[in-house]
């Protein structure tokens, strides 16, 4: 009904404003909205002083990485518990090799940072972004060049002997007997938290941090239901920071926690957040020193 109304409402205003009196004709109220956001987002950003990133698997989606909730998302072909759950590993590490591991090794080893991670690296770039609070385990925000990644999740550019904890790059492991064993005998595990694990005292205590103490967080393709990295927006909130929500999907974020949500895609609105910054704050005044004359 809301759409009903919508739709009416944008073509009487394309009857009524002649073509080129509006930029972004034909008239679509998603998109003028969407054009408010972006440029609140870049003077958010701009004005603020110390801007953190919390990233999850939507922000890969775009370079080929499925997520596990949503559309097209691993979920939709396996149960967690049954396969992503420690203790599922440790009945059967095979089984979750062949299911999981394998298909994730063959996606993670050949894809490359899209343009949501590059936008993040530029923003670090710009010197707006510091540290990224990632729970993604595909390593792409440092192939894109950020240099402070906290991985919230672990990673899995490496994997670690159950017996002996030898670290392997993933890249290099050789699967053609599952599951690969590391030189002791042992059986090798990715370095990534499987549900049921805790997570990295290290990296829970900086995120923690990190979230307590910026301006602003851009919460970039999280469903935010995994806990306790759902907890960092809250946290960031509760700190007196403002939230910037960039997704497709609401989220429980949105209502209670988000300033406001950039309903798109990662790449295609980081690419416009960053250039509306660049307008606001050009490049060359931010990275050049000046000189004296
Ligand atoms: P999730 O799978 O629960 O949710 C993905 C979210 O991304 C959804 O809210 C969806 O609407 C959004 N999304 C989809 N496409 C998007 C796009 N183009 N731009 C922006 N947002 C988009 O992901 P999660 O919240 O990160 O939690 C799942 C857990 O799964 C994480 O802890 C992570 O460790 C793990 N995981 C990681 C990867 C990876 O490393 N790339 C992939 C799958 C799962
Ligand atoms: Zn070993």
């Amino acid at each position: 009904m809301v759409s009903f109304f919508k739709t009416k409402y944008e073509s009487i205003l394309n009857r009524i404003f002649p073509s080129g009196f509006y930029p972004t004709r034909p008239f679509n109220l998603n998109e003028v909205h969407m054009d408010d956001l972006i440029k609140k987002a870049a003077e958010d950003l701009a004005a603020a002083g110390k801007v953190t990133a919390l990233t999850g698997a939507g922000i890969s989606t775009e370079s080929g990485i499925p997520p596990f909730r949503g559309k097209g998302g691993l979920w939709e072909r396996f149960d967690p518990m049954e396969i992503a759950h420690i203790d599922a590993f440790m009945k059967d590490p095979a089984k979750v090799w062949n299911i999981l591991v394998k298909e994730m090794k063959a996606i993670v080893d050949t894809a490359t940072p899209n343009d949501g991670h590059k936008g993040l690296a530029k923003l670090e770039a710009m010197g707006k972004l510091k540290t990224v609070i990632t729970q993604n385990i595909d390593g792409l925000h440092q192939a894109a060049g950020n240099t402070d990644v906290i991985e919230f999740h672990g990673t899995f550019a490496w994997q670690r002997c159950m017996d002996c904890s030898r670290k392997y790059e993933t890249r290099e492991v050789d699967i053609s007997k599952i599951p690969p064993l590391c030189i002791c005998g042992g059986i090798l595990r990715p370095d990534a938290v499987f549900f049921g694990e805790m997570i990295p005292q290290d990296a829970l205590w900086r995120s923690r941090q990190i979230a307590s103490d910026c301006d602003l967080m851009l919460v970039v393709g999280t469903s935010a239901v995994v806990q306790p990295a759902a907890l960092m927006p809250v946290i960031a909130k509760e700190s007196g920071a403002k939230v910037v929500e960039i997704n497709p999907e609401r989220t429980p974020l949105t209502d209670e926690i988000s300033d406001y949500l950039i309903m798109g895609e990662a790449g295609d609105v980081m690419n416009r957040i960053v250039a509306e910054l660049e307008k606001i704050s050009p490049p060359a005044a931010l990275e050049t020193p000046r000189t004296q004359s």
